[in-house]
């Protein structure tokens, strides 16, 4: 076990990470688990991966869970990095892959935080778990919570795509749904948590959905043999694989494993709902709330997230950027996406495709730079979005 304490990602102050912990209790921002990478680094080499199952628990050093804890896993993460040779040749570009993570357990990346955030939450004795959610993150808590044994308490708005709805309902959770948005959901729990029991699930609000996030830059340094791409393109709701993977970074520059060489990374948002795309054109370092939010990508329909300024630092430092795509331009790019690459992307994953176009033919992007595009959730979700 290299987890030595949780610190926060504002003022730094420890915290103690064999106790449950939300937001640090100084400033209210997130924690960021910290492990013993020096220690780590003279004992642990990239090499011995090859051998090791395809999940996200092959990095488990880098992860929270107690050596002697069994995992509790449906077999997340893993997911291939495909070539998109016809898409990406249409757009005069030598080299873009996507990242499907819609091969993950309840379809969506989702799957990776909740994994490691169940699996800490039952370690350290919570019971019952609560989540507001905009439709994915539901579906995977159930599920993690059904295999651990665990109560699910869900809230979500009462527009969330229907599968949503059911999937959590027939994976035995509480599903509670709200006249409103996920910060209505969030308000609700917060009302009623102390009261309830329950332990708050809400991502970068506790401190290990990130970690299981992260796993996505480990996989990428390791499929693309320890070369981070030139550019990458993230549908981007609360940010936390943004954020996630930009730890991942750091840890494996520090581990020796990358050099110091990072990707452009660029937020991709909906014009209805577009926080963070606001505040990078605005030049702030926070991000108020986006008032009216309104998207078919209901992942990217978070108004407030509480990683705003992590997440702002993040694009600027890695020389980047952030764009928005509307609904119609999602729904009709996908068929463009599933007829030449096989792969029915959610509207999120979508979105990231329309704003490739949109950033190679404004020279932002250019033709012999390698760019990964993550898809973060399955279309199958979100069938009330496409017409027969
Ligand atoms: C949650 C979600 C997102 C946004 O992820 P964040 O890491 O919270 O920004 C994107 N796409 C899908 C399909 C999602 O479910
Ligand atoms: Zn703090």
């Amino acid at each position: 076990m290299y987890l030595t304490h949780l610190e926060c990602t504002a003022c730094g102050l420890r915290h103690d990470a064999k106790e449950l912990q939300n937001l640090c209790t100084a400033c209210s921002k997130p924690l960021f688990p910290r492990y013993d990478l020096p220690g780590l680094e003279r004992v642990w080499k990239r090499d011995s991966l090859a051998t090791r199952e395809k999940s996200l628990w092959r990095y488990r050093e880098v992860l929270p869970l107690a050596r002697d804890a069994e995992p509790v896993s449906l077999g997340e993460g893993g997911t291939p990095l495909l070539p998109a040779k016809r898409f990406g040749a249409a757009l005069g570009l030598s080299e873009l892959w996507i990242k499907d993570e819609s091969q993950n357990p309840t379809q969506s990346f989702k799957a990776r935080g909740m994994a490691v955030a169940v699996s800490m939450a039952k370690q350290l004795g919570a019971t019952k778990l609560a989540v507001p959610t905009a439709g994915n993150a539901g579906g995977a808590l159930a599920a993690y919570a059904a295999r651990a044994g665990l109560e699910a308490h869900i809230f979500m708005p009462a527009d969330t795509p229907r599968a949503n709805m059911i999937e959590c309902r027939e994976l035995g959770a509480h599903v509670t749904l709200i006249d409103g948005l996920i910060t209505d959901c969030g308000a609700e729990i917060g009302r009623r948590k102390a009261a309830e029991g329950w332990f708050e699930m809400s991502t970068l609000k506790e401190p290990y959905r990130v970690e299981g996030k992260k796993t996505l830059g480990y996989e990428l340094a390791e499929q693309l043999h320890w070369q981070l791409p030139d550019v990458v393109l993230y549908p981007t709701g609360g940010g936390t694989g943004l954020i996630g993977m930009w730890k991942a970074f750091d840890e494996m520059e520090t581990l020796g494993w990358i050099g110091s060489k990072r990707p452009r990374m660029f937020s991709i948002q909906a014009t209805g709902c577009a926080p963070i795309v606001r505040a990078f054109a605005a030049g702030e370092q926070s991000a108020p709330e986006f008032p009216d939010a309104h998207t078919v990508a209901s992942g990217l329909r978070v108004p407030k997230a509480v990683g705003d300024f992590l997440m702002l630092r993040i694009l600027r430092e890695s020389g980047g950027g952030a764009l928005t795509i509307d609904d119609a331009e999602m729904i009709s790019i996908t068929r463009e996406v599933g007829a030449n690459e096989g792969i029915f992307v959610a509207p999120e994953g979508a979105a990231c495709f329309a704003a490739l176009r949109s950033l190679c033919a404004s020279g932002t992007i250019s033709r012999d730079e390698r760019v990964v595009i993550f898809n973060t959730g399955s279309g199958i979700k979100y069938l009330e979005a496409y017409t027969l």
